[in-house]
């Protein structure tokens, strides 16, 4: 029996609970041992970077792989470095936006994006029989440290934005990195460009002293006050490891994912001059609506940043993302880049105007989100008997059942981890929403009575 280690976010756990120094040993081994080569390794900014790192970086070694300890950055930076220095793959050490408790270990593949599924089993299948390469000692790797990738990444970016019109906007920010990994890179960016930088939270610390490392409204209070007091043009933020980004507009509101998502992909539309957007069926139609009024078309994927940057790579699409604030550019890699996300929306600003200003064209959604309980033995059968009950309707089977109606639309999706159905339905009113909501929960709960 092959054990399932990676989860959606990599390997995940609280530190000597579940990812103790040995699993994470025989990680580094089974890695090593399916990449075959040089591999990189970099850490987020948590208080068990170290130890994790350190385990993970034996077993590498000891199965034969030569590696480049990147040091504390941005999951972005690592994976751009992979991607641009023909190595064999990457591991990253970080719990995203988990508690300070937790760590853990993502796999990058030799482009730079986050490794497929079915890499991850051939991992998970060396890892169960132990099948590891075990070197003799004139076999086993070395570490070399370097200190480039920050630098090279940065390049990148400032490659891939209008750095003079920046420049010359003189722009007031606000930056909360959260103490996380964004801390290393994202100040010296505005810095580059020029753009005035108030930070906040932005000395690298593991304990996340300021807030809790995921960039929800709540966390981020500081941050909306900090951009009225100051009167900056743009309040932004990361998560622990720098590959999401959420923003608060001039007047110190929140901005929830989507829109910026939205205005994002508004953007680079209307800079192309047309192209496909790729995003999880379960995103806000407001992106499908801006994307569409710019001249562009959506396609809609399975839940998961892996997924949308597959499916971008496949379809040759001008930009994609989540709602959660992780924004994919093709120009510059294929995976959630957080400071290729502030550096855009920056360009967007200085070229486009105040951010409030840009909301107030995109359409805003109501959500309602419940959940119905279901054996997971039920699931697939439950799935098969709503699509038949809506066999009149116009569906969407990429992930779950997406139901499309007149007012707005449902996705009945099952949980991977829980023996849960989320229903999750969109309308343009909150009583529609409730509405559609209800009818559809009562079909699900008639058809689970059978
Ligand atoms: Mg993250």
């Amino acid at each position: 029996m092959v054990e399932r280690l990676f989860g959606t976010n990599g390997i995940r756990g609280v530190v000597n609970e579940e990812l103790t120094p040995e699993l994470a040993l025989d990680v580094g081994r089974a890695i090593g041992t399916h990449m075959k080569g040089r591999v990189a390794i970099g850490s987020d900014t948590r208080t068990s970077a170290d130890m994790v790192k350190s385990a993970v970086l034996a077993g590498l070694m000891s199965s034969g792989a030569e590696v480049v300890d990147l040091g504390m950055l941005p999951t972005p930076a690592l994976q751009y470095f992979v991607k641009t220095n023909g190595i064999a793959g990457g591991v990253m050490i970080t719990a995203s936006h988990n508690p300070p408790e937790f760590n853990g270990i993502k796999a990058v593949d030799a482009d730079g994006t986050e490794m497929p599924r079915s890499k991850e089993e051939a991992i998970e299948s060396i890892y169960s029989s132990r099948s590891f390469a075990q070197r003799d000692w004139r076999g086993v790797g070395h570490v070399q440290k370097s200190n480039e990738a920050i630098l090279s990444y940065h390049n990148a970016i400032l490659g891939n934005v209008d750095v003079e019109s920046i420049a010359k906007a003189k722009l007031k920010v606000v930056l909360d990195c959260a103490n996380g990994a964004g801390s290393l890179s994202t100040p010296r960016i505005l810095e580059r460009l020029g753009v005035r930088t108030v930070t906040l939270n932005c000395n690298p610390l593991g304990t996340f002293p300021g807030h809790p490392s995921e960039p929800t409204e709540d966390h981020l209070e500081d941050l909306k006050s900090l951009v009225k007091e100051t009167g900056a043009d743009l309040g932004i933020a990361h998560d622990g490891d720098g590959d999401r980004t959420i923003f608060v507009d001039e007047k110190g509101r929140y901005v929830y994912g989507d829109k910026s998502l939205a205005v994002v992909a508004s953007a680079v539309v209307k800079d192309r001059g047309g192209g496909l957007v790729v995003t999880p069926v379960s995103t806000s139609s407001c992106v499908e609506d801006a994307v569409r009024e710019a001249g562009g078309e959506v396609a809609y994927t399975r839940v998961g940043a892996p997924i949308v940057a597959r499916k971008m790579i496949e379809t040759g699409a001008v930009f994609g993302g989540e709602e959660n604030g992780g924004l994919i550019f093709p120009e510059m890699q294929f995976c959630r880049d957080g400071a290729m996300t502030a550096a855009k929306m920056i360009e967007i600003v200085t070229t486009e105007g105040p951010l409030s200003e840009l909301l107030k064209k995109i359409p805003t959604y109501q959500l309602d989100k419940r959940k119905v309980h279901c054996a997971e033995e039920r699931k697939e059968r439950l799935l098969r008997e709503v699509c038949e009950a809506y066999a009149e309707q116009r569906v969407d089977q990429t992930d779950g059942i997406k139901i499309y109606f007149d007012e707005g639309w449902t996705l009945i999706r099952p949980s991977g981890t829980e023996p849960i159905f989320r229903i999750y339905t969109e309308a343009r009113s909150e009583e529609q929403a409730k509405k559609i909501a209800d009818r559809c929960e009562k079909v699900v709960k008639e058809l689970l009575e059978d």
